[in-house]
């Protein structure tokens, strides 16, 4: 055995010690997470919520939010959750609430965070189609031209950091389904429609609004309660603030917004406000220091961070989402 997977082992053991009796059993290994479920009122849309932080042996891979629609002839999920183990939980919790068969799992962008529990409702979860925007494509074996996180690498480095629950049987899922730039289906009278706001966040990067209850699940695009995280060679600043105005000016404005991470809210303006005002102020930052050619460490320190640095992920991603920028603007600045 790999001394990381004994060390992993100790802190596992140390770290479920005082909650040992509400381990879950999956085919993937046991989860201690209670993963509560929600649910939007007045509609049959369910979600969970991920933990702060990057993905490690204590958050056991739960870092995104994930959700479903139940209707009269079958559920649509919205993204996976981050291991087999978590899309598995996610499974067995869509059975608590209906048996009726899983139709679709539309996938909001090709992260390692979103897709690896894809394994779960192929395998577990009578392998229903999977949906997401073209360029997720990119992911699985370079058949388009974008420039995605390095699957393989990711993957590698997961099975590491997220050992048991992501292993050598871990595997992803590709789409079977992919779409361009818009789409709607219906199922059981409701009516689904999904946008590509990417590249934003990731290449592929995809909304879904329910219809019929004003339901918008937002993916990456929209971050809530926490820093937003834009430090991936993929990530375009630009394209993601316009389709941040996209979502600002949708007629009627959704009443609910489920983000890729932290919390939903009722007030998708201010939430998507909120995620807009960082890039902004980032971007603001930077740009000034990359066109009076301020070295980044010095731009870094000299910036007022005190409006974010409380926020959860504000440690783990602030800086590197800074220098991200900072270099999008210095090459901007001698274009
Ligand atoms: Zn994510």
């Amino acid at each position: 055995m790999n001394p990381k997977h004994i060390i992993c082992y100790v802190i596992l053991l140390s770290a479920s010690f005082g909650s040992w009796a509400s381990e879950i059993d999956t085919p993937y290994s046991a989860s201690s997470l209670e993963m509560k479920l929600h649910k939007v009122e007045g509609a049959p849309v369910y979600y969970v919520i991920g933990l702060s932080g990057v993905p490690d042996a204590a958050n056991e891979g739960h870092t995104s939010n994930a959700g479903f629609v139940v209707t009269d002839a079958g559920v649509v999920v919205f993204d996976a959750l981050g291991t087999p183990a978590l899309g598995y939980r996610l499974l067995q919790r869509i059975r608590e609430v209906t048996d009726q068969p899983i139709k679709r799992v539309i996938v909001s962008h090709y992260h390692a965070d979103h897709v690896y529990g894809l394994q779960a409702f192929e395998e577990h979860g009578g392998d229903p189609s999977v949906w997401a925007q073209h360029l997720a494509l990119g992911y699985i074996g370079g058949t388009t031209d974008s420039q995605g996180e390095d699957a393989e690498r990711r993957l590698a480095q997961r099975r590491e950091a997220l050992f048991p629950w992501v292993d050598e049987r871990t595997h992803i899922v590709a789409p079977d389904h992919t779409f361009e730039d818009e789409m709607t289906f219906e199922l059981g009278g409701v009516s689904f429609m999904l946008k590509h706001l990417g590249p934003a966040h990731a290449p592929a990067d995809t909304i879904m609004l329910v219809k019929n209850y004003g339901v918008l699940f937002s993916g990456d695009v929209i971050y809530k309660g926490r820093v937003p995280f834009l430090d991936s060679p993929e990530t375009d600043i630009k394209r993601w603030l316009r389709g941040l105005e996209y979502l600002a000016e949708m007629k009627p404005t959704p009443r609910y917004v489920i983000p890729g991470h932290g919390m939903p809210s009722e007030d998708v303006r201010e939430a998507i406000t909120t995620t807009r005002n960082y890039i902004d102020f980032v971007s603001d930052a930077m740009r000034k220091a990359a066109e009076d050619l301020v070295p980044f460490d010095e731009a870094y320190e000299a910036t007022d961070w005190s409006a974010y640095k409380d926020m959860p992920a504000f440690k783990a991603s602030n800086r590197g989402n800074a220098y991200r920028i900072f270099l999008e603007m210095e090459a901007d600045a001698f274009k």
